[in-house]
């Protein structure tokens, strides 16, 4: 098993200084330091050296190189390759959650999670692969499903080892080579993701990793002509851009972004499930998720009960260090990423909400790390900022609604459309609701009680 590069004797931080081009880790040409911090005490564990345009530029070439060869492998060699990679990801899987909970501060039980969907991902793809005709014909027309090239995977910090196995198993089960750019933020966990990926012995150049700023090497790999495609997770603000900037050379482009999404709770719900498992879809991943379910739509003719329900259920809620398996809610990633959220709460507060959880702060005795309390508000209008940003944060806004068909307009009355779900007894009544809401996924979650 390899090691994190080298531990500096005078500073005893891990230090990275290379990037994954063709093959083999190589010195970065770019020079720029930047410092990791662990989001449980502010300190600096890392150091990384940020790659550059040349970086990038010798990464595309390698994938370029690649692609002839690896662009015409056939569904056989391809199914190995993910069979490869799910064995050798898969057996670091404890690295992999320890170093989510060390530098993202994931709680434990959710980085396991999302460790376990991203190895799974690679299964999924061979499946997938091998079910689907690479060639259809219908009368005199023949559909052959051909790899676009090299394809950017640029990636957000949130779930880096999700984003890279589920992108990356996209890509080889298509045939296509790729760069991919994770988070600055999250070198570390790259770090051992990319020696898990060596450890599969792929072809040289097949996978290329560079680390470095969006705006250096995203901007590069958005920009050069080399690259075909480019699937992007992150913010809309930096999807907006990609989508503009890749115009330029008529680039592919998939973008995976934000979301506000409603939880429409029916008046036939049975509280004593539908209460756990709406403030779950909020909180899930300390609430940085992009489909966390952060609007909770209730009846008026329940609000009282859902909040003596959501004030007793919030005590499960527990927050703190994330390696403690108790612990449901770690901290935000960074010193932004609390502020950000704090920002929010009192906006929230400034608007007319009512904090019936939580509240501005650190919670006490978690001062020294970037803690947020996870916050329920309730008298929220759907109009308020609160209501209508995506905080990225543990906090939840209830807002009542009078009937269905007000619950769905509400749910509707966003600029997001990620996600969604429905909580009820009724399961044809639930999938009425879902099929009305304007959103790329949805969940019916059926009660009998
Ligand atoms: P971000 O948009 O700031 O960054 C995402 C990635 O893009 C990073 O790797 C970043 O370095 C890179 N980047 C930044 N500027 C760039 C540019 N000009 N050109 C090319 N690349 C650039 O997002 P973030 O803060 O890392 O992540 C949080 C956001 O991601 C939230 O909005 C969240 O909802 C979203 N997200 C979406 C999904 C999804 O599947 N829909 C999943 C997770 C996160």
């Amino acid at each position: 098993m390899a090691t994190m590069e080298t531990i500096s004797e005078r500073d005893r931080i891990k230090t990275i200084t290379t990037h994954y081009i063709d093959g083999a880790f190589v010195e970065s040409h770019g020079r720029e330091l930047m410092d990791i911090i662990q989001p449980t005490n502010g300190k600096v564990i890392a150091r990384v050296t940020l790659g550059d345009e040349e970086d990038t530029r010798r990464a595309i070439a390698a994938a370029k190189r690649a692609f002839a060869t690896f662009g015409r492998t056939t569904k056989e060699e391809r199914s190995r390759y993910l069979r490869q990679l799910h064995e050798a990801v898969s057996a670091r899987m404890d690295d992999l959650t320890a170093v989510m909970v060390e530098e993202y501060g994931g709680v434990a039980r959710f980085a396991r999670l999302i460790v376990e969907s991203g190895v799974n991902s690679f299964a999924a793809a061979e499946k997938g692969l091998q079910e689907l005709p690479l060639r259809q014909s219908w009368g005199k027309t023949t559909v052959t499903l051909e790899p676009v090239g090299v394809a950017g995977l640029i990636t957000a910090w949130n779930a880096n080892a999700l984003f890279i196995c589920l992108k990356l198993a996209s890509a080889v089960a298509a045939g296509c080579t790729v760069v991919i750019k994770p988070s600055e933020m999250s070198s570390l966990q790259t770090r051992v993701m990319v020696e898990c990926l060596n450890a599969a012995e792929l072809p040289k150049g097949v996978f290329n990793v560079v680390t470095g700023l969006g705006t250096v090497v995203g901007a590069e790999l958005v920009r050069n002509p080399d690259v075909a495609k480019i699937s992007f997770t992150g913010s809309v603000a930096v999807g907006e851009a990609i989508m503009r900037d890749g115009a330029a050379t008529m680039k592919r482009i998939t973008l995976e972004l934000g979301g506000k999404s409603p939880t429409i709770l029916l008046d036939d719900a049975a509280l004593d499930q539908a209460v756990p498992a709406a403030p779950t879809l909020a909180f899930m991943n300390s609430g940085q998720a992009c489909a966390a379910g952060t609007r909770l739509l209730v009846p008026k003719s329940r609000l009282d009960e859902v909040k003596r329900a959501i004030r007793d259920e919030m005590r499960a809620f527990t927050v703190g260090d994330p390696a403690d398996p108790n612990i449901a809610v770690g901290p935000m990633v960074s010193q932004k990423q609390y502020e950000r959220v704090e920002s929010y709460i009192r906006k929230g507060i400034e608007e007319g909400a009512e904090v019936l959880v939580g509240g501005e702060g650190h919670p006490k005795g978690l001062e020294a790390g970037y803690f947020v309390k996870p916050t329920v508000f309730v008298n929220v209008k759907n109009d308020m900022t609160i209501a209508q940003e995506e905080i990225f944060g543990p906090v939840l806004c209830v807002i009542t609604y009078d009937s269905e068909d007000e619950a769905i307009r509400i749910a509707n009355d966003s600029k997001y459309g990620l996600h969604s779900s429905v909580l009820g007894t009724d399961l044809q009544r639930a999938r009425r609701v879902a099929s009305q809401i304007r959103a790329g996924a949805g969940r019916d979650q059926r009660h009998d009680g």
